[in-house]
């Protein structure tokens, strides 16, 4: 049986996620940005928490990490590579690592700096700031090279994987995915999707692995119509990656 999720903004443009397990009655957060949402989704639900799941320790992503410890006795999972700066983090995990949620099993993949947690069975994955919808993570603390190995690595999860982000950033994302893939129709016609849906107020996300793979700059390194915009067509893999990350920081 896949797990059932829950969807809620944080803070300005973070989001909240529940996962629940209806089979052992499990639930784990990923990421805790902000109290009181959490707080609503967990009544609204009716699920209990019972762990954390920390994908980087950015205050915007462990800040309600305490309370919800307090309240719910649950724990905190989170990167080794972060353990000094996770508030209340009992268990940590490194590319490789295998967790549980009932009978589900998570498989944690290192993402530059952050840690990416994967749900093969209900084909579902938590990118937080490494992949973005259209976009994927600032390179506060990696090199382009880090970002691009570890984008390779969500790129080959299964097309049908669905993926949840930390940051409702798609509409921004798509402005600048058109500059540089102003061909694609399959980008343009999302694009559309996306400013619809924004005025509106509504979430973007998630999205999928597939969707990703046709319409995101930040995947499409290969794409032979991005490398001629760029004037780039003999370049190797992970420069057309850093120069479309360049320009996306000067956007
Ligand atoms: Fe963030």
């Amino acid at each position: 049986m896949p797990v059932e999720i829950e969807q809620f903004m944080c803070r300005t443009d973070n989001f909240g996620v529940l996962v629940h397990d209806p089979k052992s009655g499990q639930t784990a957060i990923i990421d805790a940005p902000e109290e009181a949402p959490i707080l609503a989704a967990i009544k609204r639900t009716g699920w209990t928490p019972t762990m954390i799941l920390t994908t980087h320790h950015h205050m915007d992503h462990v800040e309600a990490n305490l309370a919800l410890k307090e309240r719910f006795k649950l724990r905190i999972v989170g990167p080794e590579a972060e353990k000094a700066k996770i508030p209340g983090i009992d268990e940590t995990v490194e590319e490789g690592s295998v967790l549980h949620l009932g009978d589900e099993r998570i498989e944690v993949i290192a993402t530059a700096g952050h840690v990416s947690y994967h749900l093969p069975e209900s084909k579902v994955a938590f990118t937080a700031d490494t992949l973005f919808a259209l976009g994927c993570g600032r390179l506060f603390e990696c090199k382009p090279p880090v970002m691009y190995e570890s984008l390779k690595k969500l790129a080959a999860l299964p097309a049908e994987t669905t993926i949840y982000c930390g940051h409702e950033y798609t509409l921004a994302n798509a402005r600048f995915a058109l500059s540089v893939d102003p061909t694609n129709s399959a980008l343009k016609e999302r694009a559309a999707r996306i400013e619809a849906l924004r005025v509106d107020n509504k979430p973007t996300l998630p999205t999928t692995i597939g969707e990703e793979l046709s319409t995101n700059p930040f995947l499409r390194w290969h794409d032979p119509a991005i490398r001629k915009h760029l004037g780039m067509e003999r370049a190797g893999d992970a420069e057309v990656f850093a120069e479309i990350r360049k320009r996306k920081d000067n956007f």
